[in-house]
């Protein structure tokens, strides 16, 4: 279980999120993500959706587990991609949290008084916690505030 004590909270692991986790990663900050990983477009972005951004707008401060590299491990290119379907981007957004080391756990269903929710409840719960310690793999040198999405 993560522990009760963070350095660094990090609420939503939306594309900001990600970044956040994998930049305190980075900087070797302990830090814990609560939510479930792109749950906003995952589950209220209309479905075949293309993204006005373009490959360019990824999640990664450092500049380097870009889309672009993305798309290389599957031997694709932008340029065969754009305009980037949102099923793409979520691939993508999954591939980002694996190679960063954002691991994901998921909590046992909150149940009996007090939750607020039956454990049969079909809609989406925000048990999910995406905790990361993993110690800085190489020095950052500069924030590019790329923005995401
Ligand atoms: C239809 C549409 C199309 C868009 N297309 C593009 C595009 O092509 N390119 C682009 O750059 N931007 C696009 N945007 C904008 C983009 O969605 C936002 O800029 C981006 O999602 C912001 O990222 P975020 O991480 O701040 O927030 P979000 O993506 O909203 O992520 C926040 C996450 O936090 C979770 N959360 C909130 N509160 C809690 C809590 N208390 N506990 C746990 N989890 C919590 C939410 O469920 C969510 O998953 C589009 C937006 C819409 C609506």
């Amino acid at each position: 279980m993560p522990s009760p004590e963070t350095a660094l909270l990090i609420i939503g692991a939306g594309p900001f999120g990600l970044a956040m986790a994998a930049h305190a990663g980075e900087l070797g900050i302990d830090h814990v993500v609560v939510g479930r990983s792109m749950s906003f477009w995952g589950e209220h972005m209309p479905a075949g959706m293309m993204l006005r951004s373009g490959c360019d707008w990824h999640l990664d401060p450092a500049e380097h587990d870009t889309i672009e590299r993305f798309l290389a491990t599957r031997g694709q290119r932008a340029a065969n991609v754009e305009p980037l379907p949102l099923s793409l981007y979520l691939e993508y957004a999954a591939w980002f949290e694996a190679t960063k080391g954002i691991r994901r756990r998921r909590s046992p269903p909150r149940t009996g008084r007090g939750s607020g929710r039956s454990s049969t409840a079909s809609r989406p719960t925000r048990d999910g916690i995406a905790e990361s310690r993993r110690p800085s793999a190489r020095r950052w040198t500069r924030a590019s505030g790329r923005r995401a999405g």
